[in-house]
């Protein structure tokens, strides 16, 4: 660390000591300060010039400052920023109407962030369990998995299982069955345990517990299993949605339609905050006014991004992108894993990927391995220690992953 510490220049340097005097030390970035991003690149206070294999944990999937979407957002933002929920504007309709048609649902409530879609989400749902299902008042009980990630609220990482993220955040709220990921028969077990179950939030690929993919089948199984027992299917797909794992969302590999979508990230294509919650009628319409709400919740600029961002997802093909190249990125990556035994497992969907690595989860070596490829011009960050994400924008071109795979390649090939 203190080695790779100073090839930094002294440019990189005094920005990475202003974050650390003045801000919060609430993350611990790779130390590269970026200033510029084009498509597939960023580049660094020294021009220097990298594939990002991050996109933002997938908020970027069109591509860094797409000239569509940052043209939109400018548009706005000259036009008409913020009116607050208190009046209506003449952007979030048109938004509305095209994001429910785009998704297949009736209705959307819309939100900033991931952390308040998941949020809007649980109280939606409970209130459903309440008013629609029956559920005795303070009763209900929703579904989670070990190992998720839906976010930073205190009611969200009161049924997290990553320590780091819950100690001394204290006391926690109740009403959450944690059972394990990717098993059916304790889903059901948890389904019939009780009649106070309002729903299952799940997500279709575990993205930072290390891009976990479940089996073939386990979300077709769990959603029949939801209206087999009346509880509500949540999908939190603010990481695998969007075309990242090769279709429109991950669901859609099993042909399930949520009872609620949770959407954020690249909702924007990363370029402003937004998240979105979908369900139809019979679930959405127990919100009423003045139950829930967000001040920049549904904003004009908001609108007018999210719309821009999901045509560019349409218009640029990038699940069939995502799909084909994802496929030639695992088989790139299965080669050098043949070659290389560092590499001691390759997973994922679409140009949604972890590559694990032969140590174990305290070790240093995946950080050291991220450390090489930001050296030789690749950037990607460990989860959970020895696990590499490998998710570039979704507008990556098959020659670019060949490039990509040579620089993985040659950085592994340091460490033997
Ligand atoms: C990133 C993420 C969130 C939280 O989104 P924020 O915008 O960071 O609050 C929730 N769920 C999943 C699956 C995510 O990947």
């Amino acid at each position: 660390m203190e080695q790779l510490h100073q090839a930094l220049s002294s440019k990189s340097e005094a920005f990475i000591e202003k974050e650390n005097k003045y801000g919060a030390h609430n993350y611990h970035p790779l130390p590269v300060v970026l200033e510029k991003g084009e498509g597939v690149y960023v580049w660094d206070v020294d021009g220097k010039k990298y594939y990002d294999f991050l996109s933002a944990y997938s908020a970027v999937n069109q591509g860094h400052c797409h000239p569509k979407i940052v043209g939109a957002m400018v548009k706005q933002a000259q036009t008409l920023t913020l009116t607050s929920r208190a009046f209506y504007n003449d952007q979030l309709g048109p938004y509305e109407e095209f994001v429910t048609e785009y998704f297949g649902f009736d209705k959307v409530l819309p939100m900033n962030t991931g952390a308040e879609a998941v949020e809007t989400a649980l109280k939606i749902c409970r209130k459903w369990a309440y008013e629609v299902k029956g559920i005795p008042e303070n009763q209900a009980q929703i579904i989670v998995c070990e190992n998720n990630f839906h976010g930073r609220t205190t009611t969200i990482i009161s049924f997290s299982n990553d320590e780091n993220a819950r100690k001394s955040f204290g006391p926690f709220t109740a009403g959450f069955i944690k059972i394990p990921y990717d098993d059916i028969e304790a889903l059901e077990n948890a389904l019939k345990s009780t009649n106070n179950i309002a729903g299952f939030l799940v997500e279709p690929i575990q993205g930072e517990a290390g891009v976990y993919v479940p089996a073939d089948g386990y979300l077709a199984k769990a959603k029949a299993l939801c209206e087999q027992y009346n509880a509500l299917f949540i999908a939190d797909e603010v990481q695998t949605g969007i075309a990242r794992t090769g279709k429109l969302l991950a669901v859609h590999h099993e042909n399930v339609q949520p009872d609620i979508l949770i959407l954020g990230k690249a909702i924007s294509g990363g370029v402003y905050p937004v998240s979105a919650v979908l369900a139809n009628n019979a679930v959405m319409n127990v919100i009423k006014p003045g139950q829930h709400g967000s001040t920049f919740g549904g904003n004009p600029v908001a609108a007018a991004v999210a719309i821009a961002a999901l045509e560019v997802v349409r218009d640029e093909n990038l699940s069939q992108n995502a799909a084909y190249l994802g496929v030639v990125l695992r088989t790139g990556l299965n080669e050098i894993a043949s070659r290389n035994p560092l590499i001691t497992l390759v997973r994922g969907k679409g140009l949604l990927n972890a590559i694990v690595i032969n140590c174990d989860e305290n070790s240093d070596l995946a950080w050291d391995i991220c450390m090489k490829f930001s050296e030789y011009g690749l950037l990607a960050k460990p989860t959970h220690g020895n696990k590499i994400r490998l998710a570039p924008p979704l507008v990556i071109t098959e020659t670019q992953i060949h490039e990509c795979l040579g620089i993985i390649e040659r950085a592994l090939n340091d460490f033997r």
